[in-house]
């Protein structure tokens, strides 16, 4: 049937044996260029024993213009497209003309062709193949390179992958901002950046998994954030390097760097982590031992409801979030402060929580001492995940 088939179809169509072999693409194992080549053969002999002249390959295709050949070509145009790029792993995708495309269909229509693949994806396969041969690099579903190419205008266009980096950070000063401001000369994201821009040579963004106001430190076992370089030119960096860089800013310090799928860093960002704070409560009207020790039994256990705080009431979409205090410990420290240690929910604002922000959080601990409370320093202990 398939060799029966196959002389109809040469009868009327000058293909390759690429094209030939690509419409039985589904049948047995091998290329198509294989199977063009061995159902020819076989038809041939047939054909001769009929005493008809032999099928042989034309000197131009009439469907791929014998655009196999130019592979050679385009491994070297990719070769020279990719040369300052640091890569492992690289996948290929080719634009081929309409017309080309529409070609090929109405063959599969006119002879009822239904074991058939479409050229592009033969010949992304093949320069794969051949690219890989030329240079030991692999291909793969999730590549560092995309090549886009288009045969026959020879263009060769390179997408670079990013690389996603997860770390933990601990911020040592207070007064610097989590992403640049206006009047700060550092963030967070820029000490961070600076270092990974420079080892990747590529665009680099800071995400971090929640944040911490400018005058509030992050300790313990720091804030889960990830960098996403852009178009790196580097990949194989050695991540300690980066955290020793980062470190020796004396503000900043990174920890447990390494290397994450996109997936993995969306994760990371969009996970809730519960937190543990610790407050310098000021309380002008003064405050006893006896009443820091009750405010901290009454936030243990206790849901917040907490409308958006007044002062990013414009960077927040105005609601109540309610959130819950697992855990309060109080140190009286003298007669106008005292210190809470806290562990609440991701997400409740420990300033507002203290103050209560004229009424927009409830309960709040100026409630429930009955007198103004403010949180005169603050610091992040911990993300707890
Ligand atoms: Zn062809």
């Amino acid at each position: 049937m398939i060799v029966e088939n196959a002389g109809e179809i040469l009868e009327r169509h000058h293909l390759c044996n690429h094209c030939l072999g690509r419409l039985f693409a589904k049948l047995g194992k091998g290329t198509n260029e294989e199977r063009g080549r061995a159902i020819r053969f076989v038809l041939n002999m047939e054909r001769s024993a009929k005493s008809l002249p032999p099928l042989e390959e034309p000197e131009k295709c009439e469907l791929c213009r014998n655009v196999f050949e130019r592979i050679p070509e385009l491994v070297e145009k990719m070769k020279e497209a990719s040369e300052s790029i640091e890569f492992e792993t690289f996948l290929v995708g080719s634009r081929f003309p309409e017309e080309i495309k529409e070609r090929e269909k109405s063959i599969w229509m006119e002879f009822g062709i239904e074991t058939a693949e479409p050229i592009n994806r033969e010949f992304n396969r093949e320069l794969g193949k051949a690219f890989g041969e030329a240079t030991g690099k692999e291909t793969s579903r999730n590549p560092d390179i995309v090549f886009i190419v288009e045969p026959f205008s020879r263009k060769v266009e390179l997408q670079i992958n990013p690389v996603y980096v997860y770390g933990r950070y601990r911020k040592l000063i207070r007064g610097i901002p989590q992403t640049p401001l206006p009047d700060f000369e550092d963030s967070v994201a820029s000490i961070i950046c600076r270092a990974f821009s420079s080892a990747f040579r590529g665009k680099c963004i800071f995400k971090g998994a929640g944040r911490e106001d400018v005058d509030v430190r992050m300790l313990g076992n720091g804030r889960p954030f990830i960098v996403e370089i852009k178009e790196p030119r580097r990949r194989r960096v050695n991540l300690k390097e980066i955290a020793g860089e980062i470190n020796s800013s004396g503000k900043v310090e990174v920890l447990n760097l390494r290397f994450v799928s996109a997936k993995e860093a969306e994760e990371v960002l969009t996970k809730n982590h519960k937190k543990e704070y610790l407050a310098l409560v000021l309380v002008e009207e003064r405050v006893t031992p006896e009443e820091a020790e009750e405010v901290a039994k009454k936030l243990t256990g206790l849901e917040i409801h907490q409308r958006t705080p007044w002062r990013v009431r414009k960077a927040r979409a105005d609601k109540v979030r309610i959130k819950k205090v697992y855990e309060a410990e109080s140190r009286w420290v003298d007669e106008k402060h005292f210190e809470l240690r806290l562990i609440t929910d991701g997400g409740l604002y420990i300033k507002e929580l203290i103050s209560g922000d004229r009424g927009r959080t409830k309960p709040s601990v100026s409630d429930l001492l009955g007198k103004p409370a403010w949180c005169e320093r603050l610091d992040v202990l911990n993300i707890l995940d």
